[in-house]
């Protein structure tokens, strides 16, 4: 037997943006534990908007277990929040709102912003540095500047050592943004690892005194904002599909288009202009390999019969994955695949 860290972790209720709390368990096992081996956990839920004080009390459902090399024996337990019924739902809890997704594949690509001292690591004191051009996939201080990419490689190693799906990293367009992408077969198991891979982002930049942006438009002007673009699959699109079926799909996005700009993450309106490869948020449109458009469609689509993943540009990069997920699966759902 040894004691195992478990540290539990949830979203609080704070709206429109909910924050990642976490509290550790000791608990007495003899492996790294399993998920079904890990215990329902209490939390004041008055401290965090999800509760009254005098009924504080909200459960903690274990749903997902990834190791945490950082400590000894230790577990990185993603919950759901929970009624003190411990079966029902709790209001805030989105990841219940998924349907069964049976077949659904997504790639969240993750945009975010180191700041130190207030802005963007390697801008300077005062004023702004070269204008946007060379820092996408860029190298060398002046495009990087100092300690992002350790901060950055640190961030990978933590996130495949815990089982999280990366597929990749790179320097993103304005100074100081970066990106991860993470796949996952089943739209919890992805937005889980985004929210896991946030934790671990925010958790390792404590001892850097950095702050991880995660504002969709933190600056203003000639600056591209951060988005988290869902590439998302499902059995039919990918084994069935053809353009027939896609049209249908993309007329009901249009249809739906407010609905899934309402949980596609706060002050869109500033990033979704239609410059800075997005398009404006009052406009639906599809294209193929076209970046100014809400869908594209990559060349990979179209060429196997209209078969296989699309592009949702415009989630930004504080949306919560799971409510993101949820909107694309039931607008889908919405579309006969006879
Ligand atoms: P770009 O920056 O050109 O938009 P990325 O390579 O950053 O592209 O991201 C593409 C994403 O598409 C990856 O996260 C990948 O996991 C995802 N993806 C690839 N194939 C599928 C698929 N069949 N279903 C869902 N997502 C997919
Ligand atoms: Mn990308
Ligand atoms: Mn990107
Ligand atoms: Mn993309």
């Amino acid at each position: 037997m040894s004691k195992y860290k478990l540290e539990y972790v949830w979203l609080d209720g704070y709206t429109p943006v909910p924050n990642l709390r976490s509290k550790t368990k000791i608990e007495n096992f003899d492996e790294f534990p399993t998920l079904d081996q890990l215990p329902m956990w209490g939390f004041d839920g008055s401290s965090t908007r999800q509760a009254e004080g005098r009924s504080s009390d909200c459960m903690l459902k274990p749903v997902a277990v990834y190791p945490d090399v950082t400590r000894i024996n230790g577990a990185l337990v993603m919950c759901e929040v929970m009624m003190p019924d411990g079966v029902t739902p709790h209001p805030s809890n989105s990841r219940a709102t998924i349907l069964d997704d049976a077949g659904a594949w997504f790639g969240f690509e993750q945009e975010y912003f180191l700041f130190q001292n207030g802005r963007p690591i390697g801008f300077p004191e005062e004023g702004y540095p070269a204008p946007q051009g060379e820092y996408y996939t860029g190298v060398g201080y002046k495009n990087v500047g100092d300690i992002a990419r350790q901060i950055v490689e640190e961030h990978l190693d933590l996130c495949l050592d815990a089982g999280i799906n990366h597929e990749g990293i790179n320097a993103e367009v304005a100074k100081g943004q970066w990106e991860f992408q993470i796949f996952g077969k089943g739209s919890k198991t992805a937005a889980d690892q985004v929210w896991m891979a946030r934790y671990l982002l925010l958790r390792l930049c404590e001892q850097y005194q950095i702050d991880v942006e995660f504002h969709c438009k933190p600056i203003r002007g000639d600056w591209n904002g951060s988005g988290m673009h869902a590439n998302f699959s499902t059995d039919y699109m990918r084994e069935v599909g053809g353009k027939e079926y896609f049209e249908k799909l993309m007329s009901q996005f249009q249809k739906n288009m407010d609905e899934h700009i309402a949980v596609y993450g706060p002050d869109n309106h500033l990033r979704l202009t239609g410059l800075h490869e997005t398009q404006s948020i009052d406009k639906f449109s599809y294209g193929l390999a076209d970046r100014g458009s809400s869908i594209r469609i990559p060349h990979s689509f179209v060429n196997s019969g209209y078969k296989g993943y699309l592009e949702d540009r415009r989630p930004n990069s504080q949306g919560d994955p799971y409510q993101i997920a949820s909107r694309i699966l039931k607008t889908i759902s919405e579309v006969p695949t006879a």
